[in-house]
């Protein structure tokens, strides 16, 4: 009987799982399930590994109002019967996104209560992700304490960043504490960098910016294979503007804010998290789809501007790895929203990028127009399974 890997990501709002059975070092997908609208609407999904439908379920809002009474229904299924069903196998081992992993998690890590201490200090790093993080890794210790837990950070592919892209031009002291550019959306770059050499070894050893587009955005500089930059920095905010974040934003914006508006902490994060990016300058919504649909002029306004700061960003990446070899695309704008990807590369056509629109649209893996020059390319990113293969391997070291 096959041994099964859960691989579990919990965002603010919702919780996506897969389990993976291992055969000889591969893993088979065989549970992917998206428990989504958390203190909203939530809903359940469940599909099988080959699409197939094994659970739908809408809940009243009161019944799901956290990410830990989520974890409990989703815990519930998969140690029922179809999750067992499902499964066809035990459960030997769980893996999880854990956003903030500081300075000293350059890689995935079995949690003990010694790490588990480590990632709960991080949290003021990321107030609104970490603690969503950690509510499945301690639901799932008390339902199962049998069961290895490996923690996968999203900042550790960054970690090797140089000490020049690492910084911040403040005191040192602020440093050595841990005010860094720490950079996110890790395991999903590191997947496409995995995916690369298979896919398109020409440039897999080249200078590659991915565009990570989804609820969060980010840029990464891929310098053969290695992370060298990314857009965010210290916390999950900074860079491209994304659905309800601003991305980079002058600190005198915050201090105007507090002088002039009498906010405090709690009412700036909760500004800067929730009511910014496409959301907040559209006035309208933080989905593309909803932009991309509208007549409002401020809607038109708001995908303007998030193309011109990717726009601004790719060019900044670019000047870091001295010449570009390929752009990708990934995640829920990046893989789906093919005006989105034409109008990026039409404007950073001097990077000598070009799109071949048939192949856009029919969300095919190159995109480039040219034969020559910089590839464009569409690949859908896969953290769960990033996830489970980092957890497979820290279980055969230990
Ligand atoms: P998360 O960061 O939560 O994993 P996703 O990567 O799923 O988010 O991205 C979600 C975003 O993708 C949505 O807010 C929406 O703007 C965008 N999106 C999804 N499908 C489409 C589509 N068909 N066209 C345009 N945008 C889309």
């Amino acid at each position: 009987m096959q041994q099964i890997i859960l691989a579990i990501n919990a965002g603010s709002s919702s919780i996506k799982f897969q389990a993976f059975a291992e055969r000889a070092g591969d893993l088979e997908r065989r549970v992917v399930g998206l428990l989504e609208g958390i203190c909203s609407q939530p809903r359940l999904i469940i599909r099988n590994g080959a699409g197939e439908t094994l659970a739908e379920q809408i809940f009243a809002p009161e019944t799901i109002a956290s990410v830990e009474a989520a974890q409990e229904i989703v815990g519930d299924w998969l140690e029922g019967p179809s999750g067992s069903a499902a499964m066809g196998g035990p459960l030997i081992a769980i893996g999880h996104r854990v956003v903030h992993g500081g300075a000293d998690f350059a890689g995935p890590v079995r949690i003990d209560d010694r790490v588990l201490a480590r990632i709960t200090a991080l949290t003021p790093l990321a107030p609104l992700h970490q603690p969503k993080n950690l509510a499945p890794i301690l639901a799932w210790q008390r339902r199962r304490p049998d069961l290895a837990q490996i923690a996968c950070f999203d900042t550790a592919f960054h970690r090797g960043h140089g000490d020049l892209a690492d910084r911040f031009a403040i005191p040192d002291a602020l440093y050595r504490e841990g005010v860094r550019r720490y950079g996110f959306h890790g395991l999903s770059y590191e997947y496409i960098a995995q995916l690369l050499p298979d896919l398109a070894p020409a440039v897999a050893q080249g200078r590659i910016i991915v565009a990570h587009l989804g609820n969060g955005c980010s840029l990464c500089a891929l310098k053969v294979g290695r992370s060298i930059d990314s857009t965010m920095s210290f916390t999950a905010l900074d860079g491209i503007p994304m659905g309800t974040r601003p991305g980079a934003i002058d600190p005198g914006v915050v201090l105007y804010l507090m002088r002039e508006k009498g906010m405090d902490a709690a009412s700036i994060e909760h500004f800067l998290y929730h009511q910014c990016g496409l959301k907040g300058l559209s006035g309208i919504s933080n989905d593309v789809r909803v932009l991309e649909a509208s007549s409002d002029p401020m809607a038109r306004l708001a995908l303007d501007h998030f193309v011109y700061r990717i726009t601004k960003g790719i060019g900044a990446l670019a000047a870091v790895l001295g010449g570009l070899d390929a752009l990708v695309f990934t995640a829920g704008i990046g893989e789906n929203a093919a005006d989105v990807r034409r109008r990026i590369v039409d404007s950073s056509g001097w990077l000598g990028l070009a799109i071949d629109e048939t192949a856009n649209k029919a969300r095919q893996f190159d995109i480039s127009a040219r034969l020559e020059g910089p590839r464009v390319l569409m690949i859908p990113t896969d953290e769960e399974l990033m996830i489970a293969r980092h957890t497979l391997r820290i279980l055969a070291t230990v």
